[in-house]
Formats: structure tokens, C-alpha cells, sequence
């Protein structure tokens, strides 16, 4: 039985840090990683304009005054690209450039940030960037279709109604929805909810899916659960899409 690690890289929200001042650079970097996030950081425009062309990440907090290529430059080309056209952007600025604030929003920035910033204030900056932006890209929070999960709060909803859920259902939620579409044997799921060292029959799984289920779809909802006959249970993928 092999164990499925529930940790999947490609899930956490990207974000890339362009700074020069190394200090600002790291502390960023371990506070955005600390809460669940894929952190880059580079110290130079031209290196952040290599990086950008490479691959587009969730969001990016560009500083104003860079070497290579200024940070109002790569926020203007960022907007005349088409793929990076609504990539959300705060823009970090020293005292003093405040009046430069106006033509940093003109130019596209979402938000602008002053140093020397709060750390609380700038995080809670990017929570919000990223709710308003992409809501399913906000670290700690998983959704699918109408069916969102927040991981700080240990919140579900379903539509915007609250679901309550105990503590098993909720880690089999949260395990299921890492990776929507992909289908978990009874073992699996035992092995990821439960703990290698249960002796817990398999078909307690399908009485807590049962009741996850149960939770889950009212009236007329879809049913965001998937039964593969001979395999086991998955979240289906395609809620909300169709
Ligand atoms: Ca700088």
C-alpha cells in the first residue's frame, strides 16, 4: 500500500517577489512561505522580465526602483502582454516617491505599498489582491465550484451556506479536494484521514463518505462526490463546470 504524500506543490498559489534590498527580500519570502505560499525572488528588472516570459505566477510584489529594468517598466509591459494583462501587482515604494503613487496605479499597479510597510498590513494587502483576484488562489482556502474549504477558519460552505462537518469528514474533505479528479482507494483514504497505524475496517470509509455526502448536497445540489465502482471515491473534478 503505498502512502499518497497530501502535500502537492502545484496547488499552493505562486507568488514572485521582485526587491533588491535583500533584508525586505528574505523577510517577504519566509512570511509568504510560512503561510502555505510558492515564493520566487529575484533582486533585478531584466532577471524578473526572464522569469515573468518563463511562466506567470498567482501574483507579484514589484518594487518601484530596480537595477536592470524598473519596476514601473515591467508593471507596464506585464499589461500590454496579453497572459499577464490582469496578473495582480502591488507595487513597494521608499518614502518619499508617494507622489509617484498616481502614475504607479495609472501604469496598472492593483495596489501600492509604502516602505517602510507593516508586515500584517502588506499580507492582509495580498490576501485581499488575491480574493478579489483569483478567491481560488488564496493559501489555506481550497475550492471547487461552489464548494469552498478554508483551512485557518475550518470553515466549509456550499453556496455560500455554512456546512458543519466533524473532524473526520472535514480531513477527508480536505484531502479530497487537494486533488479534485483523482480517484483514492478505501486503503488510501484510510492511510490519509485516519493514520497508517489504524486497524479501522474499509467500510468505515464509505460510512463517512456516505455522511460527508449527505452534509454536502442539499435539494438539488450536485452530488461533488464520485463513487468508481471497483476503486474507490473521488471529488469530481467537473463541479461547477458544468
Ligand atoms: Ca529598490
Amino acid at each position: 500500500m503505498t502512502k499518497e504524500t497530501s502535500k502537492n506543490i502545484d496547488t499552493k498559489p505562486r507568488i514572485l517577489i521582485v526587491e533588491d534590498e535583500a533584508a525586505i527580500g528574505l523577510l517577504l519570502t519566509y512570511n509568504l512561505e510560512a503561510e502555505g505560499y510558492q515564493v520566487t525572488h529575484c533582486e533585478r528588472g531584466d532577471e524578473a522580465e526572464l522569469l515573468l516570459a518563463e511562466s506567470v505566477p498567482d501574483l507579484v510584489i514589484l518594487d518601484w526602483m530596480l537595477p536592470g529594468v524598473s519596476g514601473l517598466e515591467i508593471c507596464r509591459r506585464l499589461r500590454n502582454r496579453e497572459e499577464t494583462r490582469d496578473l495582480p501587482v502591488i507595487m513597494l515604494t521608499a518614502r518619499g516617491e508617494e507622489n509617484e503613487r498616481v502614475r504607479g496605479l495609472s501604469i496598472g499597479a492593483d495596489d501600492y505599498v509604502v516602505k517602510p510597510f507593516s508586515l500584517p498590513e502588506l499580507m492582509a494587502r495580498i490576501h485581499a489582491l488575491l480574493r478579489r483576484a483569483k478567491p481560488e488562489r488564496v493559501a489555506g482556502r481550497l475550492q471547487l465550484g461552489d464548494l469552498v474549504l478554508d483551512r485557518e477558519t475550518r470553515r466549509v460552505h456550499r453556496a455560500e451556506r455554512e456546512v458543519h462537518l466533524g473532524p473526520t469528514e472535514f480531513r477527508l474533505l480536505e484531502h479530497l479536494m487537494e486533488k479534485p479528479g483523482r480517484v483514492y482507494t478505501r486503503g488510501q483514504l484510510l492511510d490519509a484521514v485516519w493514520g497508517l497505524s489504524s486497524e479501522i475496517d474499509e467500510r468505515t470509509v464509505d460510512v463517512h463518505i456516505g455522511r460527508l455526502r449527505k452534509l454536502l448536497s442539499r435539494g438539488k445540489e450536485k452530488d461533488p462526490l464520485r463513487t468508481v465502482r471497483g476503486s474507490g471515491y473521488a471529488m469530481d473534478e467537473r463541479l461547477g463546470k458544468i
